[in-house]
């Protein structure tokens, strides 16, 4: 199973997955995707791209499918000119759909609104309308910072919709992270809320607002959604939200923007370095949003009932919870709170409330569950459940299997899908119904989609064999660059295999013996045992087969035998028992990733913590707990969810755990 090094090969490939879930004949003859979605890509990519952009209502047919002269900025849909906010409400409603649920709204505390196409349409207008009597207009920039309240939503459309570009930011974000995002876009509109619920308890935000703002010259008006009822402080620049958008008509016409019109910026999670500004634009970008989301996700408009439970300030908030799903006319649940207010089984009880029938979450969450036990989601009625999506982090294989069993009810096709903010939607994923899943792949592109992985000369890598992912097309959702920095885009992702023309994703990734891709984690954290170069899912995934745990975090450090060392940080599930973090306990952990992929990989050090460091969006920020295993001062924390978690593993490790 283990290669030796010096073979041109990037990464070892350690871990071997035997388990395949065929999809039921049922399930495949009901899909949305069909097998022959595949050839047909294949046999003209760029007339398979033109007839998914038949999926949107384009006001001026484009004149060509591809412009990639420029390389790397393409444009696609060449001449086109739509109106992204029209193609996800008002059509709708003008084909007959204007009593259909678009968002059942679940407030934190308990409250609840059903919000129909119809009232989308009106809510999005009288917004459009305020957002020009505020004096926005085309490419504008406009600082969105709130809650998930449907408001957020309505915001992000009425942008679109006057061609304005949103630059949603994360409402958990500080003041300063606020301030600097507003600055490198300048911004002259921030939409905000008084304050924000938080674990049962509201909490201020604006005061967020005010001091980013203070320093952010650009802002010329804030406007301001009541949803805490927190008094506030008030500025000349204010303006509250029911004052001025209820005032407002709720007609307005859309005007069609050209195919490569800007529709976003948004910034990067952050968990490799600074935050990069990454644009969208809209007829390319919508039109993978909507192709991603229908086969994908196998959404039937008129039955299903969705649920993404992303955060709208994350990508994955933008294509799965606003562009796409509402471009194929939805209904789904958004839900404003933590998944443990007031109680752990809140997503089941929602699940179970509104019959939701597909849901999407992220590894993090699910590993999460596993920690708070299987008997949680055993107390709800999830039958309605048909399709269970992750996305964010590759997905251990055994959390695959557990989400399948205790939420899936061991029936439901899991699609990992794997995309970053810069590509906009979804790049690699099984179909349901279509491909026969496998826990903790990926799989295969998406037909449309070129995808690889390659060794460090570029050249691609046998089956078997590890290396790096690139893509080696350009897609109709892909970035258009990074906001004012033509430079780093260059650098980031097209310099490292610019002889051959691809696009660096910065990840690492195999082949199994099947030809399925399989993600290894980010480039940056690959260890280097002995000259094995060892990926860091991997092992995390070993660790995490162990019936004891449930999440699982490891780094190299630096070793005087070896090079590097493995260390890894390890949470115990929910009824693991009060010896699981004994001496003994953590020699069979070490034992047992030992015997599953290779004395190699087995870890110098295991450390149980009670929590791991991760970003707002959930993902395992390596770099810090090589900081840590290193003994350095831990570096840049400020994405970081909860900083306190730095010093309780650095308090754990020092009292010699
Ligand atoms: P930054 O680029 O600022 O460090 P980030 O990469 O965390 O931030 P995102 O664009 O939100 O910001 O995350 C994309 C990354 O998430 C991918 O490059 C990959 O590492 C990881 N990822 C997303 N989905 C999957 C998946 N299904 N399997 C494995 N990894 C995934
Ligand atoms: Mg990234």
């Amino acid at each position: 199973m283990t290669q030796s090094p010096g073979q041109g090969q990037a990464l070892d490939n350690l871990l071997t997955e035997s388990r395949t879930f065929p999809p039921s004949d049922e399930f495949a003859a009901q899909a949305n995707a069909k097998p022959e979605l595949y050839e047909e890509a294949k046999a003209d990519r760029e007339a398979f791209w033109a007839k998914q952009a038949e999926r949107l209502h384009w006001d001026t047919k484009w004149t060509q499918v591809l412009d990639w002269s420029n390389a790397p900025f393409a444009k696609w849909f060449v001449g086109g000119k739509l109106n992204v906010a029209y193609n996800c409400v008002d059509r709708h409603v003008e084909s007959g759909h204007g009593d259909q649920v678009a968002i059942h709204w679940e407030g934190e505390p308990g409250d609840s609104r059903a919000i129909t196409y119809g009232e989308l349409q009106r809510e999005v207008s009288k917004a459009a309308n305020a957002l020009a009597s505020l004096g926005i207009g085309a490419e504008d920039r406009v600082a969105i910072y709130m809650p998930m309240v449907p408001e957020a939503i309505f915001a992000m459309l009425a942008c679109a919709r006057l061609g304005a570009m949103h630059s949603v930011v994360f409402g958990g974000f500080s003041a300063e992270a606020l301030r600097t995002r507003i600055e490198d876009s300048s911004c002259k509109l921030v939409i905000t809320t008084d304050g924000q619920y938080r674990r049962g308890n509201p909490a201020p935000l604006k005061p967020a607002v005010d001091e980013a703002v203070a320093g952010a010259p650009s802002v010329e008006k804030v406007l301001v959604v009541k949803r805490t009822n927190t008094e506030v402080a008030w500025t000349d620049k204010d303006v509250w939200w029911h004052e001025l958008v209820d005032a407002q008509s709720d007609q307005h016409t859309p005007e069609a923007f050209d195919s490569e019109h800007p529709l976003f910026i948004l910034y990067t999670s952050g968990t490799t370095g600074k935050p990069k500004g990454i644009l969208h634009t809209s007829g390319g970008y919508l039109t993978q949003a909507s192709y991603t989301h229908h086969n994908v996700f196998d959404l039937k408009p008129d039955t299903d009932v969705y649920w993404c439970t992303a955060d709208i300030g994350w990508v994955t908030g933008h294509s799965y919870i606003v562009y796409g799903p509402l471009s194929n006319r939805v209904t789904q649940v958004v839900y404003e709170g933590t998944p443990n207010t007031p109680h752990e089984g809140r997503h089941w009880e929602i699940v179970q409330k509104y019959g939701v029938s597909i849901y999407y979450t992220a590894p993090t969450l699910i590993r999460t569950f596993m920690k708070w036990g299987a008997d949680i989601p055993a107390k709800y009625d999830l039958s309605s459940l048909r399709v269970l999506g992750s996305v964010g982090e590759p997905i251990n294989p055994e959390a695959w299997i557990w989400y399948r069993e205790n939420v899936g009810g061991g029936k439901t096709p899991i699609v990992d899908t794997w995309w970053q903010t810069e590509t906009g939607a979804i790049m690699i994923s099984p179909l349901p119904g279509v491909v026969s899943t496998k826990p903790g792949s990926a799989q295969r592109p998406l037909p449309g989609i070129g995808a690889k992985v390659v060794n460090d000369e570029g050249v691609e890598v046998p089956h078997g064999g590890g290396g790096y992912l690139v893509l080696d097309e350009p897609w109709p959702s892909m970035l258009r660059g990074i906001w004012g920095d033509e430079e780093r885009y260059r650098d980031t992702y097209w310099s490292r295999f610019a002889e051959q023309g691809f696009y660096f994703a910065g990840d690492g990734a195999k082949y199994d013996d099947d030809g399925d891709i399989w993600l290894l984690g980010r480039v940056d954290d690959v260890m280097n045992v002995s000259g094995h170069r060892i990926s860091t899912t991997e092992v995390e995934s070993a660790l995490v087969s162990h019936p004891t745990v449930a999440e699982a975090a490891v780094v190299g450090a630096s070793d005087a035998t070896t090079g590097q060392g493995i260390v890894a940080f390890v949470i115990l599930r929910g009824g693991a028992g009060s010896d699981a973090g004994g001496a003994e306990a953590i020699k069979a952990l070490r034992d047992h990733v030992a015997k599953e992929i290779g004395p190699i990989a087995k870890p110098r050090q295991i450390m149980v913590v009670p929590e791991l460091p991760k970003t707002r969006s959930g993902k395992i920020m390596r770099r810090l707990l090589r900081d840590v295993a290193e003994n350095r001062a831990v570096g840049d924390v400020t994405t970081l969810a909860d900083s306190s978690v730095m010093d309780l593993i650095s308090a754990g490790l020092q009292s010699g755990k």
